[in-house]
């Protein structure tokens, strides 16, 4: 995988939320300060203006270009955070093989630095509850070596995805901004766990329309 291939991901990710950006306007809205989907995709449109030089990279040197990027052009909670995960997976893909157990184990490292700089795991109704629980999946399925496991973790990972980022309607915020609102928090989905499923849902849809 090369810088490349990052960027083909990045733009699927960006088509994605581009769709849903009144979706999740409102549900930061009714839980948040409205502007997450707005963070993202100033973040996106930035690293889209790189694009060229995020694509003559390498997997860990675009990763950590895009990483640097998010920083300085997202706001609000979710910039330090997209920050440690592209950071934490670039700093992981430098000793990892590029094949499925290798790409476990660089989103898991990506994932356990965001879970660092929010100080959050699950149960909280954050994005975690999606990115937690899809690296433990991913995981768990690149641990089988089965032959077809490239589709199989492509199937499965956005249902993981799905299904725990509805799990968050019904959860109480006891980080971020949603917290402050105490008992209200709950019956609304977290905006950051749907703008994560939806990330993660693109991305395999493209990784799986593309063999790479
Ligand atoms: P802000 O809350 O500062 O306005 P955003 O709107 O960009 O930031 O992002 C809000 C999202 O960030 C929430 O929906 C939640 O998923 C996520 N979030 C907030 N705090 C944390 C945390 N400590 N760890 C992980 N994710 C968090
Ligand atoms: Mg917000």
């Amino acid at each position: 995988m090369s810088g490349k291939a990052v960027m083909e991901c990045i733009n699927a990710a960006y088509a994605a939320l581009k769709e849903h950006t009144d979706e999740i306007a409102l549900l930061d809205q009714q839980i948040g300060d409205g502007d997450h989907i707005f963070n993202l995709l100033r973040g996106m449109e930035a690293l889209l203006a790189v694009r060229a030089d995020i694509e003559a990279e390498t997997l860990a040197a675009a990763l950590q270009l895009a990483a640097s990027k998010v920083l300085s052009t997202v706001g609000g909670s979710s910039g330090p955070l997209f920050f440690s995960l592209l950071s934490g997976m670039s700093k992981a893909s430098v000793n990892n093989p590029m094949d499925i157990a290798g790409f476990a184990r660089i989103y898991s490292a990506g994932v356990e630095a965001v879970r660092q700089r929010g100080k959050t795991g699950v149960g909280s109704k954050t994005m975690m509850d999606v990115l937690i629980p899809v690296a433990a999946r991913f995981t768990e399925l690149a641990a089988t070596g089965s032959p077809t496991i490239r589709q199989t973790v492509l199937d499965t990972l956005p249902r993981v995805a799905e299904e725990n980022m509805l799990a968050t309607r019904d959860m109480l915020a006891t980080k971020g901004r949603a917290s402050f609102l105490g008992e209200r928090s709950r019956g609304h989905i977290d905006p950051g766990a749907r703008s994560s499923q939806i990330m993660i849902a693109a991305v395999c849809a493209h990784l799986a329309r593309n063999q790479q």
